[in-house]
């Protein structure tokens, strides 16, 4: 992948109920809208009340569905994954959604998060002699549903519900029905939408339900269970909701689209607060801001505003570089952001300049960026993130690396400033970032504060089922 420096996307979900309609296509289409959450593999099972078909592999959604293999998807039950790799690796292996064979009828699951207690629970597995063919969190949770003691799909995913510690947000694939079920905590985003001529979708994301034409109905709450069906959606309360829950903050930073609306808000709207929270706590004279383009555009708006200081644009990006699987040549590696941005040398030429990014993970590509603007004739460069210092690492399905390698672990705010050479760096703090959301509770902030909402058993390497496997 070319040079990056954003906490790692975490994966996309979509479960379709469509009688009458071509649900691998809508399940398509769903996946397309959400492929900014995972673009190392993806997959779609449907089906047809008898008989249940799955088409994944490795790559984007446009690279591996073609109109023949999607032809052979058949039936008017579908879910879909999108994936990147969060625990196992990235390997076909490990592409969802997982299906098998079930002594009641054929299984399929898709999961977005990371269960902290899988090594835990893949353990209990082996030792009941279920053999396993990934390393993927994901497969035990399959496993585990297909073996629960209760009568039907909604008790078993009921009982498994009280084993599972962590992050999921679930899309689940019978003979006959579809599920879409969200963990206790809330970590992980899952809508549900209807459909204009009979149905429901469940999606990670608000968007990809408009996409399909869906009127956005409710967001899966903590502990639930949908179940999407022809009447009426059914709701089951499949673990009472933690207290407090520990929805991502990072959902409102980074991952999902400005449209999306998550707890209630606007993502798009949310960034503007955050962009205006900035301006009012770091102020700084400058001529321009500017954002480092896409995510953090709303809130180099919001921080314009408030500000008085203009908004324009300073860098071009190149918005599919970064999804290539063909590694650069030495020469054009060498190239670093180059390869990915472009400044816009008129707008920038002897300017002060304000720039606004979400974050800072590892710390690799602010210091180039900085340069690369310099290099275009910026005279200062201030630059003004939208959340705080990323100090420890997620263990709840976003991969933002271990501990040595988060620069705000290692150093200090004025040893970061100087590594990356800005004339001046500043991070919202922790109380302006809630007051943007709007929330003082509920969420999760463990990168921030190093407070866990669940007990994490052990620092856990991504690959560290991969052990196991090898
Ligand atoms: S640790 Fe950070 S990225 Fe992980 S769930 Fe919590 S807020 Fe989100």
């Amino acid at each position: 992948m070319v040079m990056d420096d954003k906490p790692r996307e975490e994966c996309g979900v979509i479960g379709i109920y469509a009688p009458d309609e071509d649900v691998a296509r809508m399940a398509f289409f769903g996946l397309y809208a959400l492929q900014h959450r995972g673009q190392e593999a993806a997959g779609i099972a449907v089906s047809d009340g008898r008989t249940m078909r799955l088409h994944k592999d490795m790559g984007m959604v446009a690279q591996i569905f073609t109109p023949q293999n999607l032809q052979a998807l058949q039936g008017c039950y579908a879910i879909g994954h999108t994936r990147y790799s969060t625990t196992g690796s990235s390997h076909v292996r490990n592409a969802q959604p997982f299906m098998i064979e079930t002594y009641d009828g054929p299984l399929a699951v898709a999961h977005n998060g990371n269960l902290v207690n899988a090594p835990v629970l893949r353990r209990e597995l082996l030792q009941h002699g279920v053999g396993l063919s990934s390393s993927s969190d994901s497969e035990v949770i399959t496993l585990m549903l297909a073996g629960a003691p209760a009568e039907t799909w909604e008790g078993r995913i009921q009982y498994a519900m009280k084993h599972w510690r962590g992050a999921y947000s679930l899309v689940i694939l019978t003979r006959d029905s579809v599920y879409a079920v969200r963990d206790p905590w809330g970590f992980r985003p899952l809508s549900v939408g209807q459909l204009p001529h009979g149905g429901y979708v469940a999606a990670s994301e608000s968007g990809a339900l408009r996409t399909l034409g869906c009127e956005v109905i409710r967001e899966v709450k903590p502990g639930e269970i949908v179940k999407l069906s022809n009447t009426a959606l059914r709701v089951r309360q499949g673990h009472p909701p933690a207290s407090p829950t520990a929805l991502c903050t990072f959902e409102h930073i980074y991952f999902s689209r400005p449209d999306a609306t998550w707890d209630g808000c606007n993502v798009h709207q949310v960034r503007q607060r955050l962009g205006a929270a900035l301006a009012r706590e770091a102020p700084v004279k400058a001529d321009l801001v500017m954002p480092i383009p896409d995510s953090s555009t709303p809130a180099a708006i919001g921080y314009a505003r408030v500000s008085g200081i203009p908004y324009t644009e300073g860098l071009v990006k190149n918005r599919y570089i970064g999804r290539t699987f063909i590694q650069p040549t030495d020469s054009l590696r060498r190239q670093g952001v180059a390869l990915k941005f472009n400044a816009l040398e008129e707008n920038l030429r002897g300017q002060r300049v304000v720039v606004i990014d979400d974050s800072i993970v590892r710390g690799n590509t602010s210091g180039p960026l900085v340069k690369l603007l310099r290099d275009a004739g910026a005279r200062e460069v201030h630059l003004r993130i939208t959340c705080p210092p990323i100090t420890h690492p997620c263990f709840m399905g976003v991969d933002m690396g271990t501990y040595e390698e988060l620069i705000a672990h290692r150093l200090t705010q004025d040893e970061i400033r100087d590594h990356i050479d800005c004339d001046s760096l500043h991070f919202l703090s922790l109380e302006s970032m809630m007051e943007a959301i709007g929330r003082q509770e509920g969420y999760c902030n463990a990168c921030f504060t190093g407070r866990y909402p669940l007990e994490i058993d052990a620092v856990r390497a991504k690959t560290d089922f991969e052990t196991a496997l090898s």
